[in-house]
């Protein structure tokens, strides 16, 4: 018997319940803020099919990922860069369409 609540996640693709990290604590460490997926972050009306969901990031603080997976880690980035190159992407791939 399946039920939502119950799912647990296998893969970067799959929604988290709850909409929520599955594996790791919910908050950002820092600030205590409530974690965000990063694609929502950048989009926030993206479907459940095209964000990843295991890569989350605190709103407020915005400086590094929240893998959420058993072995949990922690990446500091540099958000602006990174979202630079998501867009260059973005726009690479549209001219190749
Ligand atoms: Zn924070």
């Amino acid at each position: 018997m399946h039920r939502d609540g119950d799912r647990v996640p296998r893969s970067a693709a799959d929604p988290r319940p709850g909409g929520q990290p599955y594996y790791i604590a919910p908050g950002c460490r820092r600030c205590s803020a409530r974690l965000v997926l990063f694609d929502r972050l950048e989009n926030p009306e993206a479907p459940d099919d095209e964000v990843w969901h295991d890569e989350w990031i605190c709103p407020v603080c915005r400086d590094g990922l929240y893998m959420d997976w058993p072995e949990s880690e922690f990446i500091e980035i540099d958000l602006d860069r990174l979202l630079e190159e998501v867009q260059e992407q973005l726009e690479r791939e549209d001219d190749q369409q």
